[in-house]
């Protein structure tokens, strides 16, 4: 079947793209981690170039101060509280009908990162810490897919594609002489928690996020054209206030280093083995408690439990989640149930109140 590509004219004009260029990136499959401000730029620029399929994945909903800087939402998805990868995926639709989003209103973990990313060509990074880049990084690695890294904060944003070492080393871009060092090559752990600025103590300027998204999208535009000597072989730094802009190389890191990752192929992050239960949100008084996926475990009942709590507060529900206005102790909570069993309690910035608030009002 031959599909018309007039709309995407002006793009295979570019020399390395043409119609040939077009075609892949129509049969091509990406996974988005996060729908916040990078993400909703990058889907939003996938979409409009014309990428067949988009996997999009985010835990949250939309508020008012995310509007500032995610381009995909508007006030009405405030009102109505619509989780940001379902919002996402309707707005999509609107732009480029062709393109088929998979919306996924969940935490990227350990647990299902690789079924994200089953059938996926490239994974693209919108996600605001660094526990889940090093699991979207060892997924990458392991299966073989290129990972486009980005972050921004305050009015510096970093970003980087990462074509990884195979363990066959058979790989387009490895036979292209393209293969870089992967993200634990460069950086071997981590940041502890409370030694990076977040976006809740640091801000964030809407135009460091698009600039760094749309880094991201052109390097996985070159990925899935093929165009492995045009992807970017340096870490790219820029802040955007002092006018700085800085490129790393960083293919010693591969050459001289010992990587657990990509040339141990010891996948820690996969494994479970670093990753936590409770997440502090990134620009957010909130926390999320996760529940272990446990198949046998009962659903919650959301009719039951909105009646229960409306003792303390309005509740509102929707077939997504339910919220309820809580006040404990003189303290006031914000909780919000998704239904793969996730909480997000707002409010409180500790792990062990979000804890005992949940236990109080949900249960353990
Ligand atoms: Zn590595």
């Amino acid at each position: 079947m031959s599909q018309d590509l007039s709309r995407y004219h002006r793009q295979m004009l570019i020399p390395g793209f043409g119609e040939e260029g077009q075609r892949k990136l129509l049969g091509s499959k990406v996974l988005v981690l996060g729908c916040g401000a990078l993400g909703t730029v990058i889907a939003n620029l996938l979409a409009r170039a014309g990428v067949g399929h988009l996997v999009v994945v985010d835990r949250d909903f939309i508020e008012l101060t995310n509007l500032q800087r995610q381009v995909l939402f508007d006030e009405q998805d405030v009102t109505d509280a619509i989780p940001k990868a379902e919002a996402a995926r309707r707005k999509i639709a609107k732009i480029n009908s062709q393109v088929k989003v998979t919306a996924v209103i969940d935490d990227v973990n350990h647990t299902n990162i690789e079924k994200l990313a089953e059938g996926c060509d490239a994974i693209v990074d919108g996600v605001d810490n660094f526990e889940t880049r090093f699991l979207a990084n060892d997924c990458a690695v392991k299966h073989g897919l290129p990972y486009i890294y980005g972050g921004a904060v305050g009015t510096v944003g970093m970003t980087y594609a990462i074509l990884p070492h195979t363990e066959r080393g058979d790989s387009p871009w490895e036979q292209a002489g393209a293969a870089t060092p992967c993200l634990r090559c460069i950086f071997e752990q981590a940041p502890p928690p409370g030694m990076n600025p977040t976006c809740e103590t640091a801000g964030v300027l809407s135009p460091a996020v698009s600039i760094i998204s749309s880094y991201e999208v052109n390097e996985t535009l070159k990925v899935l054209t093929g165009n492995w000597s045009a992807v970017c072989p340096t870490m790219l730094s820029i802040d955007i206030w002092a006018n700085t802009v800085k490129q790393f190389k960083v293919k010693r890191a591969y050459d001289v280093g010992e990587c657990a990752c990509c040339k141990k192929r010891n996948f820690e992050h996969l494994a479970g083995l670093l990753s936590s239960a409770t997440t502090t949100l990134c620009g957010r008084n909130a926390v999320q408690l996760s529940q272990p996926k446990d198949a046998a475990a009962p659903k919650l009942d959301f009719e039951e439990l909105a009646q229960r709590l409306r003792a303390h507060g309005p509740v509102t529900a929707s077939k997504f989640m339910l919220r309820a206005d809580i006040k404990d102790n003189g303290a006031e909570y914000e909780l919000t149930l998704f239904t793969d069993g996730r909480a997000i309690v707002k409010g409180t910035k500790e792990p062990n109140t979000a804890k005992s608030i949940y236990a109080k009002y949900v249960g353990a």
